[in-house]
C-alpha cells in the first residue's frame, strides 16, 4: 500500500500519530478532526497515501463513498445532528492543508450559526459558453 513517511495521515493510520478513531477497515480509515466545524467532525480517509481523490483508485474511493454513508448515519445519531455538510478540500485554492486524500463530514443542527457560500451571477450567454467549453473538454479527457 502506497505510503509517505512525511505525511501526517499516513502517521495516522499506521498508529504512529494518536487519533480518535471512529472506523477503519482494510482500505478506509475515519477519525475525528482535532478541529471540529462541529463537535463530532470527522475525517474518512482512504489508508492508502495520495495527495487527492482525482489520484485515488477508484476501489478506494468507492470504499471512501460506502463508508462515509454509513459513518455519516452514526455520527448524526450520536451527535443529534439533522444534518450534514461532506467536503473534500482539493488543492490549496480550495483550502486543502493535509495533502492525503480525505472528505469532511461536517455535522449540522438547526440554527448551529453557519452560513453557506454566498453564490455568484452568470452573464447572458456565460453559462451556456461555459457549458460547452466543459463539456467539450471533458470529451477529449474521456
Ligand atoms: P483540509 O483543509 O486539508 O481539507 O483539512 C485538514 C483537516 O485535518 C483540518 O480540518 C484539520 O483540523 C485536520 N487535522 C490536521 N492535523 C490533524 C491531526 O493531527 N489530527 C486530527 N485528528 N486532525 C487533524
Ligand atoms: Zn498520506
Amino acid at each position: 500500500m502506497k505510503k509517505d513517511d512525511n505525511c501526517i495521515f499516513c502517521k495516522i493510520v499506521e498508529g504512529k500519530i494518536p487519533a480518535a478513531k471512529i472506523y477503519d477497515n482494510d482500505t478506509v480509515f475515519a477519525f475525528l478532526d482535532i478541529h471540529p466545524v462541529n463537535k463530532g467532525h470527522t475525517l474518512v480517509c482512504p489508508k492508502a497515501h495520495s495527495r487527492n481523490m482525482l489520484e485515488d483508485d477508484d476501489k478506494d474511493l468507492a470504499a471512501c463513498i460506502h463508508t462515509i454513508k454509513m459513518v455519516a448515519k452514526g455520527v448524526m445519531k450520536a451527535t443529534g445532528a439533522t444534518g450534514f455538510n461532506l467536503i473534500s478540500n482539493i488543492n490549496p485554492s480550495a483550502g486543502q492543508a493535509v495533502f492525503h486524500t480525505h472528505f469532511h463530514i461536517i455535522p449540522r443542527f438547526d440554527d448551529d450559526g453557519l452560513r453557506h457560500w454566498p453564490q455568484k451571477k452568470y452573464t447572458e450567454n456565460e453559462i451556456d459558453d461555459l457549458k460547452e467549453l466543459i463539456k467539450i473538454t471533458l470529451n477529449n479527457l474521456v
